[in-house]
């Protein structure tokens, strides 16, 4: 069975992205559980928590269909005490913040070395970032994405993946969200079903399939390659139809939230049916 839906809004409250979801036909969805671009946000009401959980409920969204993603301001590999400090404080907060929602995985990007620190020491500051937050929580399960490897963003290599899980003391509650946009700026071919099939093999040889559990599927407005992360709607980037119809019949993406970020949130409810619509064929 794959779960399929969109990052959805979660303005007037995280119950709401519950109601968009739904509208859009998803069976899955991702949201922000705080305001992505603050550092402080207030805490999650009980009144807002219940209304979730019972909007969850309601419409059959099972922990494992939900992956919310982390602020964009943490940096769990940041080279200076200061900001290492509070990107783990707020990091800490958005696990406790699904732990209240009862949503078992959250997703995030690995972090950046600023130029400041070498790749290896940026790795095991994010590997000891993730140790911490599991060590405070319970049922949550960190979920690491792989980056276009922008700037000085680690995670665009399935090889820097694997070497933050070695480090990763609880492995049963650390995984990996894969993006199709990412993954193809970063240089794994997606263009033909031979491709995407054989990048899946490799994350399968580097990183282990078993850590799958989630994926963004974006098509790429940037190249194979360029290091550069510009979504695109489904069909209409450089990776194409081919890589989605593939991945709708790969069973290896069963059971696990498979989210749009493309650009048009207009079209995602055509996009959710499209990609439902490969599996029978
Ligand atoms: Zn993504
Ligand atoms: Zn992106």
């Amino acid at each position: 069975m794959k779960y399929l839906g969109a990052h959805v809004s979660a303005a007037g409250g995280v119950d709401q992205a519950v109601r968009r979801a739904v509208e859009i036909g998803a069976n899955a969805f991702a949201l922000f559980t705080k305001n992505q671009r603050q550092w402080q946000s207030k805490p999650l009401s009980n009144e807002v928590i219940e209304a979730f959980r019972s909007a969850c409920g309601r419409n059959d969204f099972g922990p494992g269909q939900i992956l919310p993603h982390d602020s964009y301001l943490i940096n769990l590999g940041h080279p200076e005490a200061e900001g290492l400090a509070k990107s783990r404080a707020a990091f800490l907060d958005e696990f406790q913040r699904c732990e209240q929602l009862g949503i078992d995985r959250l997703n995030f990007h690995p972090g950046s070395h600023l130029k400041k620190i070498s790749e290896t020491d940026c790795l095991s500051r994010i590997a000891e970032s993730i140790n911490e937050a599991l060590a405070a929580t319970r049922d949550v399960t960190a979920v690491i994405e792989n980056t276009a490897g922008q700037g000085s963003n680690l995670g665009w290599r399935f090889e820097h993946l694997a070497e933050i899980i070695e480090q990763v003391e609880d492995k049963s509650r650390v995984g990996v969200c894969l993006d199709t946009c990412h993954a193809f700026a970063a240089g794994y071919d997606l263009r033909t079903p031979e491709a995407t099939t054989a990048t899946l093999d490799e994350f399968d040889r580097v990183v282990g399939v078993p850590y799958l559990r989630g994926m963004h599927l974006n098509d790429a407005k940037s190249e194979l390659g360029s290091r550069v992360d510009r979504h695109h709607s489904l069909g209409q980037g450089n990776i194409g139809l081919d890589a989605f119809t593939t991945l709708m019949r790969d069973p290896r993406l069963d059971g696990m939230p498979l989210i749009l970020e493309t650009i048009d949130p207009t079209i995602w409810a055509d996009e959710i049916a499209w990609l439902r619509a490969q599996q029978a064929a």
